[in-house]
């Protein structure tokens, strides 16, 4: 499944902000803050609950506790520009941590670090990474994930490519995808058009 929030005005105002060449760093942060708030909010739409019974100051009603464990796990690098509001929306939350770093010329990810926190099959996890692209880094994270027991995994990313959708779709169809737009495409060099060129160079101020 995949979710698109492109129509959302909260969205476009964010996305055009990140887009936009002459944006810098501080204001590149703000838009990256701004849109991480409304995708998580929007993830969190499909956590499971449990219901329970709470004791007001006048009465005893139904209320819900979010079921089980949250982690998020940010692609290092450009996905920690997205954890400090991913935590704030989800205090109650974990963060495993994984670093894939893709080759300019072949535009393949290897994996370069790995912690996670205790994960099973209960555990819902959120995984970070603003450019969803080729694809590859993301099915190597959900692949990994899934070796430590994870099993509910959704996919938060800022921008989504078609070709990044499908392939991670084909890989994990069982993990749901949340980005602010689908673009149209990668072009040669494996960068998402029209995209918003390095987001880890454009935030890092790199
Ligand atoms: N990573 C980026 O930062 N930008 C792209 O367009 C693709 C991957």
């Amino acid at each position: 499944m995949t979710i698109d929030l492109s129509d959302h005005p909260l969205v476009q105002h964010h996305l055009t902000i990140l887009r936009d060449i002459n944006t810098q760093a501080p204001a590149f942060r703000q838009g990256c803050s701004g849109m991480t708030q409304i995708l998580v909010a929007e993830a969190a739409k499909l956590l499971e609950v449990d219901v329970l019974a709470v004791q007001t100051p006048m009465e005893e009603t139904e209320g819900y506790r979010i079921a089980g464990s949250v982690v998020f796990v940010p692609i290092l690098r450009a996905g920690l520009g997205m954890l400090d509001d991913a935590m704030a929306t989800i205090p109650n939350s974990s963060v495993g941590y994984i670093g894939l770093e893709r080759d300019e010329s072949t535009a393949v990810a290897s994996c370069y670090y790995a912690k996670m926190p205790e994960l099973d099959a209960s555990s819902q996890v959120f995984v970070l990474d603003p450019m969803l692209a080729t694809g590859g880094s993301a099915v190597q994270c959900v692949d990994q994930l899934k070796q430590c027991g994870a099993r509910k995994i959704l996919m938060i990313c800022i921008i989504a490519a078609p070709e990044g959708i499908e392939c991670l779709q084909a890989a994990h169809p069982d993990v749901t995808i949340i980005t602010g737009k689908i673009d149209r495409q990668l072009n040669a060099q494996k960068y998402i058009m029209p995209g918003l060129g390095d987001f880890g160079d454009r935030l890092f101020n790199t």
